[in-house]
Formats: structure tokens, sequence, C-alpha cells
């Protein structure tokens, strides 16, 4: 819907959508002495039309913009961004040419979204970058001391594009009018004639629910079940230690809780990790509460949201469900918990609609991009010269990225194994799993009983990795 009413993509709808990123990262030891000295503001993007496997892979997170966190504070967002926009804007107008079997091609492209954390979501829009006071969203004109009190979207008056006109009008006649709007000015990203700040940064679900709503929620819970005595955190720690990961998994092997979460203090790890907490807690909790307890309704009701929100694929019919289950998790989290909501529960209520908007939120999500940051973080610790070390780090990405693109397998579905794979007769498989293959409908041409095989214990099939003992669901949803 988003790119149907999108001023460019709805006269160009063969353009290339840019989805765009922007974080910062430390490429020494954050806890060093050198920390904020070697902060770097990094702009990525992926090309949105290519389908999300070929989009996760690190190869297709492009290097727009590296720059260092002490220019930015210098020179300001406008000026580090204004070689980018003049691109942009030749992208959108004049586009480029392509020659394919010797005809010529112009492509065009636009910037379609912007995924960052919050803060940096309302520093590129210019909103209030405050999140404790004052307007805290930028989705609608929320306050912060009314998130407590209501969880209904329709309750707000949503920032639309005339709204938001109004606020800036104010703003740039009376500056004091700012903190009344949540407004400080245009965004940087204005001066595109097509681009919306009201509808270009959607929520992200990482920091939103992974690193906000889910170990909130989890805190809350796990420390309410150990003051009621149904279970502790040290049995909950027990069962944790008997859960069996696969090799692919375990990575995403949730910390052990620290006595100090009875303290206000919260749950650490990587998001992955906390995700994977999250999803093990039923069968390490449920077992050990009471039925209808008020505080184990909350966290159904989260996961359920969970679920729907993270889904890929999402109906419109289940969006209004969604949006009834967000308004009982709101309330109920407040009735059992008292006034413990966030900001980041707050933007919940408004995820059907932007759902709605752009479709399933996940594709926006910062999480793949994160893993970007690995790669400059490796190379700026082995070439151990920090001398002008953006334009190192951007040389040397580039040159990495031509190389990878110079193959002709880049959009293709390949395979590849892991481990050393072995020949292995058809018959020799155990006879279930000669059955099963034999019975699968994917195979009804292949005459199994003169193959040889190969076995492997870990392979990547598009991208994604399996390995032995790994666990996944195939048929989700019931259809
Ligand atoms: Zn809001």
């Amino acid at each position: 819907m988003y790119f149907k009413d999108h001023s460019f993509f709805k006269d160009h709808p063969q353009a290339l959508r840019l989805h765009f990123y922007e974080d910062e990262f430390e490429i020494v030891n954050p806890l060093g002495a050198k920390r904020n000295k070697y902060k770097i503001c990094a702009f990525y993007y992926t090309i949105g039309n290519i389908s999300g496997k070929h989009r996760s892979k690190l190869s297709h997170i492009h290097l727009a913009l590296l720059v260092r966190h002490s220019h930015l504070k210098e020179c300001g967002l406008e000026t580090i961004l204004q070689p980018l926009i003049t691109d942009l804007k030749m992208l959108s107008t004049e586009g480029f040419t392509i020659c394919v079997d010797e005809v010529e091609h112009t492509v065009h492209a636009a910037l379609a979204t912007i995924s960052c954390d919050n803060l940096s979501a309302h520093m590129i829009g210019r909103f209030s970058m405050s999140f404790n006071t004052g307007r805290i969203c930028r989705f609608c004109m929320a306050s912060h001391s009314e998130i407590q009190q209501h969880f209904c979207e329709d309750h707000f008056v949503i920032r639309t594009t005339k709204v938001h006109e109004y606020h800036i009008n104010c703003v740039e006649n009376n500056p004091e009018s700012a903190a009344l709007y949540g407004v400080y000015g245009n965004c940087t990203f204005d001066a595109l004639p097509y681009f919306d700040v009201t509808q270009s940064l959607p929520p992200d679900v990482m920091h939103d629910l992974l690193e906000g709503v889910i170990p909130l929620v989890m805190n809350l819970v796990i420390c309410k079940a150990h003051r009621e005595k149904h279970i502790t955190i040290y049995e909950i720690n027990d069962e944790l230690k008997n859960v069996k990961f696969g090799r692919n998994d375990k990575p995403n092997r949730p910390v052990p809780l620290a006595e100090k979460i009875l303290r206000n203090s919260n749950i650490v790890g990587s998001a992955s990790q906390k995700w994977c907490l999250f999803r093990l807690l039923p069968f390490l909790m449920a077992p050990h509460v009471p039925p209808g307890t008020p505080y184990w309704h909350v966290f159904l009701l989260c996961s359920e949201i969970i679920d729907l929100v993270m889904a890929t694929n999402v109906r419109k019919d289940e969006l209004a469900h969604l949006n009834l289950l967000i308004q009982e998790f709101l309330e109920m989290t407040t009735e059992v918990f008292g006034n413990v909501l966030t900001p980041k529960c707050h933007y919940l209520i408004h995820y059907p609609r932007l759902i709605l908007m752009y479709g399933p939120l996940r594709p926006l999500w910062c999480m793949r991009y994160e893993s970007k940051h690995q790669y400059f973080k490796n190379i700026a610790s082995k070439c151990k010269n920090f001398v002008n070390i953006t334009a190192t780090l951007s040389n040397r990405h580039q040159m990495k990225q031509c190389w990878e693109f110079s193959s002709g397998r880049l959009l293709v579905d390949f395979e590849h194994s892991l481990s050393t794979s072995v020949s292995v007769p058809f018959s020799s498989l155990p006879g279930d799993l000669q059955n099963a293959l034999e019975m699968n409908k994917s195979f009804t041409d292949v005459h199994f009983q003169d193959k040889v095989l190969q076995r492997v214990s870990a392979i990547s099939v598009s991208s994604v990795k399996y390995e032995l003992e790994d666990v996944f669901l195939c048929y989700g949803g019931g259809e």
C-alpha cells in the first residue's frame, strides 16, 4: 500500500527501492580509553526489489556512507548527508543506464524507507529525542504521560503529511512551539521531492520488540513468578541447562538469569538470545504456573502478538485481531504490574496500521544490517592504521563488493556443503527415511533406488544453514 500510494514509486513502478539503515558503532574496544574517538556512523542500504533470501546476505547490503561520529557532531547531519542527497536526487530524476543484450535501459531509484533505532529515527526526522517526557512518538502526538492510560490508536492524533506540515510551519514561526509538537524542523531528506518523513521511518521490530517489549515482559513475568514462589529464577536456570540446542542455534543459547534481575536490572544478552529465551519460556515455566494466573495471561498475549508481528506473511483479517490483542495486552500489563509501559510498548498500538502500510515489518528490521558492522570492526582491528579510517574501510569494502559482484552466481539459488560429504547408496539409509523420500511429492520423478546420495552434517541452501539437531518449523499458521 505504501508503494502503491508513494509519489515516486506510483509513477515508476519498475524503479529500484532503496531501503536505508543508519547506526553508530565502535571499531575499537567500546570499554577502552579510545571509546567515542573511533565511533563510526554508517548508512547502509539494500535494494527492495530483490527477493528476501538474497537481501539477507551481507553482500547485498551496500555501503552508502561512513563518517566519524565526531565529524557528524562537528558539521551536522545536513552537511554530511549532502553528497548522498545529491546522488539520490540524480537517481530519481536522471537514473542510470545499463546495457542488456546491446539494448540500453534507464533505471531509476529512490529512497523507500530508513530503518534505525528510535533515537536515530527521531534524530534523522528531527523529532523530539527525549523518551522520558513530552512527545515520545514519531507516528502520533502521544506524550509520555498518556502512554500509561490510552491503548488504542484512535485516541491519538496521527502525524500525517498535513499535520506535520502544519507543525513545521508553526515551529518556523515560533521556535518555542517545538516542544509542544515534538518536532524541531525539516528533515534533511525532505530535500528529496518524494520523501515524506511521516511515512519513511518505519518501526524497527528488533529494537522495539527484541530489545524492548520482550525483555520487559520476561523480566516482569519471571520476577512475579519468583516472588509468588511458582518457579524461582534458579529453577528456570536449571531447566534451561537441560535444553538441547542444535549447533546452528548454539550462539542463541540464552544467558542464565542473574539474581540482580529481581532488583530491576535488565535481562542481558543479544537480541537473538532474548528472543530465544522468550520462545523457550513457556516450556520452562508453564508447568509450574497455576492455570488462570493473570501475569501468565500477559505473557501469552505478548507471545501471540510477537508471533503475528514477526510472521513473514500476515493476512489482512489478522490485523484486526492483532489490534485487539495489543489493546488487551497493554491494559492487562498495566492492571497486573502497574505503570510499567515504555514508549516501545506504546509503538505497538500503531503496528496493525503500519503492517497494512508496509507489509510484514520483519524485512525492514535492523537485524541483518547490524551484522555488517562486524566486517568493518574486523578490518579496523587487522589494519591497525587509524589515519583516515573511514576511507580505508570504505575502499576495502567497495573492492570486496566489486569482486563479489563480478560473480555470475549473485542472484541464483545455490547450496553448498559446510562439512565433509560422504557418498552413501540410497539403500543404506534407514527404512523410515527411504520411505519418506520416496513418498515426498517433490521427488515423484526421482528413482531413488539406483541413486548414490551425499551425506553431510551441515549444508547451506539459499543462505539458510541447516545443521544436525537443528529444529525448523516447516508449516505454521494451520493452513
Ligand atoms: Zn504513537
